[in-house]
């Protein structure tokens, strides 16, 4: 919780300073609304342009193979397809499940992993809700 707060103010003096750590090369750079410096998102409006060209000439690429053909990364497809940049109608486009790494094509997480997460947040929510004070209200 310490750390988390700690974090969160040193973040608040870089936004003040209004440069960072450019998160694709290191490089600081001025903050802008991509959160990016200017050669990485240029590279970045490139690499899309050539995965929506791909696409639109091998719709039933996978990632793999998209990568394979374009030289990007599946990591910045993967952030293309869960950022909506490339349309979800393109069937054997998907990215890993954030939790156990299972293909998923929506969501962060495989209905599995989601499923697990509902119940742990429960199971949290009747932790927290069993104090002394509100047992009474449990019980009744
Ligand atoms: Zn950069
Ligand atoms: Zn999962």
């Amino acid at each position: 919780m310490d750390i988390g707060l700690f974090t969160y103010s040193q973040g608040k003096i870089g936004m003040n300073l209004k440069v960072d750590h450019c998160p694709g090369c290191g490089s600081i750079y001025q903050k802008n609304f991509r959160n990016m410096c200017s050669t990485c998102s240029m590279k970045m409006d490139r690499d899309l342009a050539d995965c929506i060209d791909h696409l639109w000439k091998f719709p039933n690429v996978t990632t793999d193979e998209l990568s394979e053909a374009t030289q990007i990364s599946v990591t910045s497809i993967y952030k293309f397809i869960k950022e909506g940049k490339i349309a979800k109608t393109y069937g054997r486009l998907t990215y890993p499940c954030e939790c156990c790494g299972v293909s998923i094509r929506s969501n962060r997480l495989c209905g599995d992993c989601s499923q697990t997460f509902k119940e742990a947040a429960k199971q949290i929510k009747a932790t927290l809700i069993r104090t002394p004070a509100n047992v009474y209200n449990i019980n009744k």
